[in-house]
């Protein structure tokens, strides 16, 4: 989900991107909103309607962003680094790159977002009375609208489940009363799974009872639902990382490729003998970069008689590198905001070991077999 999405630009140096799922609700919003005008009022024309609709769904799209930037900026003055902002369904993620140090930031940044959209809220309800009053009424209505929806905004992500906002507000409540963020993550989780079943079940009441809206609200549930136990896992995994080093996890002593070797010779002996993609090139006892697969594909397969290791490689200075020391969810986070296919571990000069994604889920997999899956801290 992170990372994807279509860029539309950045605000105060914060990248904003909106996931493919909103082009579709905004597309249906608007629509929505262009059959209400039609509706509520008679006499206007299905120009201005779609107009009307058009402009009140991207104020309401402004709204979602604003709340989304509230906690970005929050973060940010922290101390937390954020990564970017992606808009999808109903609302947004903002996502940054450490977790909150203490329970009191986790507080601040998490109820700015609901307490944004509750001013905005007021902010619309104001205009309805005031501007909203001496406009055409479907300009009040509008007005009023957003006011409503950004209200419900704002409530909804107070719900105590956890990964909306009010589920990180528990859960900074229970880090501090526990000590623990694991335990408090675990809390809150289950907390949101509980907010989602009472949306479903309230959702099939309301579709059983013929309102078929009712189906939003379960389906909104059932999203929740998979998130508030993904988000948890995901947290105690990142945990779980923190205490172990890239030392820990590396495959050590990887094997490496004489640099002087033709491609023809590294691919039989090398990429054909071992489940590796990438190997160090060893130039004299010293590791001076690393051939990949993807790199000696490009090479014509014609060539790969006369093209020596050392000329196709990756020199050393474009190879992420990582200390043995650094902790494992600091490289998790390497991973995923740099998207890179591994790191070289390496001291002092000297190449230790590698790891891969791959090697990281590996980990957790077997961690998970052996039923070490939850440390405290
Ligand atoms: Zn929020």
């Amino acid at each position: 989900m992170f990372g994807g999405g279509i860029r539309i630009g950045s605000v105060f140096g914060i990248e904003i991107r909106i996931d493919g799922s909103w082009v579709v609700i905004a597309l249906l919003i608007a629509w929505g909103l262009y059959a209400q005008f039609r509706m509520v009022f008679e006499d206007l024309a299905p120009e201005p309607a779609a107009g009307l609709g058009i402009v009140t769904a991207a104020l309401f799209f402004g709204s979602v962003l604003l709340h989304e930037l509230s906690h970005s900026v929050v973060a940010r003055s922290l101390g937390i680094p954020v990564a970017g902002i992606t808009l999808f369904l109903f609302g947004g993620v903002t996502q940054t790159k450490l977790d909150a140090q203490s329970p009191g930031d986790e507080f601040k940044i998490a109820i700015v977002g609901p307490v944004t959209s509750i001013i905005l809220a007021a902010v619309f309800w104001l205009l309805t009375v005031t501007v909203g009053a001496a406009s055409p009424d479907p300009i009040a209505w509008a007005l009023g609208y957003l006011g409503w929806i950004n209200l419900a905004l704002g409530i909804f992500n107070l719900l105590p489940g956890f990964p909306l906002d009010g589920g990180r507000v528990l859960r900074s409540i229970l880090w501090k009363r526990s000590g623990s963020v694991t335990q408090a993550t675990k809390g809150a989780a289950r907390g949101g799974q509980i907010v989602a079943i009472g949306m479903i079940a309230i959702g099939l009441v309301q579709v059983f009872s013929g309102y078929l809206g009712g189906l939003w609200l379960a389906a909104i549930g059932w999203f929740l639902y998979q998130a508030a136990g993904a988000s948890a896992a995901n947290v105690v995994v990142r945990r779980m990382l923190r205490d172990l080093s890239a030392g820990d996890l590396m495959s050590p002593n990887p094997v490496t490729i004489p640099a002087g070797l033709t491609l023809a010779d590294a691919v039989d002996h090398y990429f054909l003998r071992y489940d590796h993609s990438a190997f160090p090139v060893d130039d004299d006892g010293v590791v001076t970069g690393l051939l990949t697969l993807r790199a000696v594909r490009h090479v014509p397969r014609d060539q790969w008689d006369f093209i020596q290791v050392w000329r196709t490689m990756a020199p050393l200075d474009d190879i992420q590198c990582v200390a043995s020391d650094l902790p494992m969810d600091q490289v998790l986070e390497q991973f995923e905001s740099d998207e890179i296919d591994r790191v070289l571990v390496m001291d002092d000069g000297r190449v230790l070991g590698i790891i891969t994604p791959r090697d990281v889920a590996r980990w957790v997999q077997r961690s998970q077999e052996l039923g070490i899956t939850s440390t405290e801290g």
